[in-house]
């Protein structure tokens, strides 16, 4: 099992009133490897923190730079059989979305239609390489967890259950009862898919006057390859985390302290679970959380990717400082 956490800082945006940017990328003299997030102390400016990953990428780079650099070469393994789990975390306004879905236009793209992609590709060139007799099929599950329940984001808003989805233990893992499959041919018809999802999640949202940045949505991409008898599957799940800001400060009504209490729960599990996995430990807290338990983070011999994004700028200088506190291995030296 190997993870790596990774920042990103992104640039500032047109709209942009507060222009104090506080946040900057640096590297280690000796250690050329390391690279620093660097952070004034709010208590004292002359002071300043530095937080170590294994990557920091800063404002300038491109959607194509940071799927290249850090989702690519896993693609590979993806078809080898292992696991892939890429999750974005932050605070809302940081880029998360930007960073896993991106925009319209093909640079704006994110790592997620990129990954399809890329999975497309190399599941056609297997098939054409072994004439036909490795056949490659691709399937998606797309679904959200707000306030602790799971919903699916393939299905309607209105046929939901308000209670979500049960989960179940099945040969020693978690599966989402009833949760969707759909079966993708290709690059359009997945768009085409995610498209819809996404729109069923913001109707969900309006509909329980919440916002979507206050729920999780993970999408499971599910890689089979069939040779005969012989059958290998592994799964690519990318997640879009609820935003990590302290939800005590900005809302104190009754709906939203529940909301915040299961965001914070699960953050800190999957930030105790990415700790752990990090340090080699046997034990990992992933039954602490839903999130965590679906996903079985851990649990296989897989790679986990941790996108850390962050706003410059002073405007988050408390909440950004309490992400990088959280984000595991971002470890203040
Ligand atoms: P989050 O999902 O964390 O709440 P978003 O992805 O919605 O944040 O990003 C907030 C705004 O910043 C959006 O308008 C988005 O397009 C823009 N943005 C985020 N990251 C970048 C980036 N790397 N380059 C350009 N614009 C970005
Ligand atoms: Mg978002």
């Amino acid at each position: 099992m190997s993870v790596r956490v990774v920042a990103r800082i992104r640039p500032l945006l047109e709209n942009e009133l507060d222009k104090d940017v506080i946040v900057r990328a640096d590297s280690v003299a000796e250690d050329k490897a390391t690279t620093l997030v660097r952070i004034p102390n709010p208590k004292n400016e002359a002071e300043e923190f530095s937080f170590a990953f294994n990557s920091v990428y800063d404002l300038a780079t491109s959607q194509e730079s940071l799927f290249t650099s850090e989702v690519a070469p896993h693609v590979k393994s993806l078809f080898q059989g292992l696991d892939v789990t890429i999750f974005a975390y932050g605070v809302t306004g940081t880029g998360k979305t930007h960073t896993m879905r991106g925009g319209l236009r093909l640079a704006e793209r994110g790592v997620i239609p990129r990954l399809l992609s890329n999975v497309f590709r190399r599941g056609r060139k297997i098939a054409k390489d072994t004439s036909g007799d490795t056949t490659v099929e691709v399937a998606l599950s797309y679904y959200e967890i707000y306030n602790d329940k799971v919903y699916d984001l393939l299905e309607a808003p209105d046929k939901r259950t308000p209670s979500g989805l049960p989960l179940r233990e099945k040969d020693g893992k978690t599966v989402v009862v009833g949760l969707s499959e759909r079966s993708c041919e290709d690059l359009k018809d997945f768009e085409r898919l995610y498209m819809e999802a996404n729109k069923n999640r913001v109707t969900a949202a309006t509909k329980l006057n919440a916002h979507s940045s206050r729920s999780h949505a993970i999408l499971r991409v599910k890689v089979t390859q069939t040779t005969g008898r012989a059958v290998r599957e592994s799964t690519a799940s990318c997640i879009d985390l609820a935003g990590s800001e302290d939800n005590r400060r900005t809302d104190n009504g009754k709906e939203r302290l529940i909301e915040s209490a299961a965001i914070n729960k699960s953050l800190f599990v999957l930030s105790q679970c990415i700790d752990a996995i990090s340090r080699g430990d046997k034990r990992i807290p992933y039954r602490e959380s839903k999130m965590t338990r679906i996903l079985s983070l851990g649990q296989n011999n897989g790679i986990t990717i941790m996108i850390l994004n962050l706003a410059p700028l002073r405007s988050y200088h408390l909440d950004t400082l309490s992400s990088l506190n959280v984000s595991s291995r971002a470890k203040r030296i």
